[in-house]
């Protein structure tokens, strides 16, 4: 029997319907987008018109409000949206949000789902997640945060955090911070919901990065703040999943996270090579046009090539998460494929575009120095390979062979 690439009808539909909302409203509002009062209203706008056609909150359950997507038709949708900057925002799905919501719809109590789930699914309030301590990063086990109980209503946070996304412009935060240093290492961390802004919860700064400083970026906010956490009193109603289950519930929704920048990497690389092409085929050097030079069609060959793999990637993944099958593998190989394919596809379209391609007359230079972040977040390239590189040798020595561990079952 064939293998069946047909894509079920239903989510080639709402894929093709995602596709035109990007093309037909967010690109076009991008240039709408000149200071920080048009932002606002661009994004209110393009919210309002994208709510009343339902193309809002893609993955989330129908009886929460959302479109209630399954992970195939989702990764479609999120393949599309990474198109524009404008994409994930304008239905609400952008991160760290989405997966916030994901892990406030598993674990929130009733009272965290009416006062704070449901004004993120409404898109009223933002929610960031603070994990990352200087102390502490790829090893997440190391977070020196301290949360200690006062009474039995009350807990005191003190510490430190950085590069927590979007806290500057969040209304709530997600903190993760011991509760108790006796425990197994997994278990010694909880995570509490900080209404922001808050006297215990100080923005020192948001950090300057490689990230090209740029007008839009400025417009938009958001950066990465270094926060200092001073005697944070936080209502004990305000732990989320209990205590003792920060860390399980981080990886739930560092999981979905590393699959949606790999999703809307997938659109962004399209669009790279698209402007790669569009240039190369207007552009004439030496009496030809670039693109008749052989060596030049084997960068785009080879662009193509990581896209392809990078599409089948995305698809086998949802195909297991659709029926259920364990996909931490393919997740985390897929995760630094992603990530790097991203890369090497706009560095190949700056190079082509020349001096244009260095200049921000084009969208290159700033996706370029914007995803160099995406080889460290959610866990650093070599961390995953080194969990997959044992997997791999773990697969070897049950099986005899590699196999199930590289992608094998698809066989
Ligand atoms: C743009 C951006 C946004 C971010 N947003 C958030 C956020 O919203 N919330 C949040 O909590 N955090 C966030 N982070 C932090 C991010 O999750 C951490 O940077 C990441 O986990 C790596 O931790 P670290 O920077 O402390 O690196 P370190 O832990 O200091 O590691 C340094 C390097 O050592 C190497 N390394 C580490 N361990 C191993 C190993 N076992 N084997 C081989 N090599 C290894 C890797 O090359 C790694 O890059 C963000 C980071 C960036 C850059």
């Amino acid at each position: 029997m064939a293998i069946d690439f047909d894509i079920p009808p239903e989510a080639k539909a709402i894929r093709e319907r995602v596709r035109q909302w990007v093309h037909d409203e967010c690109k076009p509002a991008e240039k709408k987008v000149t200071s920080k009062e048009a932002y606002k209203q661009v994004l209110a706008d393009l919210r309002a018109k994208a709510r009343a056609q339902g193309l809002w909150n893609p993955f989330v359950p129908k009886e929460y409000g959302g479109m209630g997507l399954g992970p195939l038709a989702n990764a479609l949708v999120q393949m599309e949206l990474g198109e524009s900057f404008l994409g994930a925002l304008s239905m609400n799905t952008q991160g760290p949000d989405d997966a916030t919501i994901m892990t406030l719809i598993a674990h929130g109590s009733e009272f965290q789902k009416e006062k704070y789930l449901k004004p993120l699914l409404n898109g009223e309030k933002r929610i960031c997640y603070s994990m990352t301590e200087k102390a502490s990063g790829a090893d997440a086990t190391g977070m020196q945060t301290r949360a200690e109980k006062k009474g039995n209503s009350t807990y005191v946070l003190n510490g430190e955090k950085w590069f927590s996304s979007a806290a500057s412009v969040a209304d709530i935060a997600l903190v993760m911070a011991k509760t108790n240093p006796d425990a197994p290492r997994h278990q010694q961390f909880s995570t509490f919901l900080v209404e922001l802004p808050n006297p215990g919860y100080r923005i020192v700064r948001d950090i300057e990065t490689m990230a090209a400083h740029t007008e839009i970026g400025d417009i938009m906010g958001g950066g990465h703040s270094e926060v200092r956490i001073e005697n944070l009193e936080v209502p004990a109603e305000n732990l989320l999943g209990g205590e003792g289950n920060g860390f399980n519930m981080g990886q739930h929704r560092l999981a979905y996270g590393r699959l949606r920048h790999g999703m809307h990497n997938v659109a962004m690389a399209q669009r790279a090579l698209d402007l790669a092409v569009e240039y190369i085929t207007k552009r004439e050097t030496f009496g030809k046009k670039v693109a008749d030079r052989q060596g030049v069609q084997w960068m785009i060959a080879e662009c193509a090539s990581q896209l392809y793999i990078a599409r089948l990637m995305l698809m086998h993944i949802a195909y297991k998460a659709e029926k259920g099958l364990d996909l931490r593998q393919e997740n985390g190989i897929a995760k630094v494929f992603l990530a790097n394919m991203v890369h090497k596809v706009v560095d190949t379209a700056i190079q082509l575009h020349g001096a244009l391609g260095y200049s921000m007359d084009t969208p290159l230079a700033r996706w370029y120095t914007g995803i160099r972040a995406q080889r460290l977040v959610d866990g650093p390239d070599e961390v995953h390979k080194w969990t997959t590189g044992r997997n791999v040798i773990k697969a070897f020595q049950k099986y005899g062979t590699t196999a199930s561990a590289a992608g094998g079952d698809l066989l």
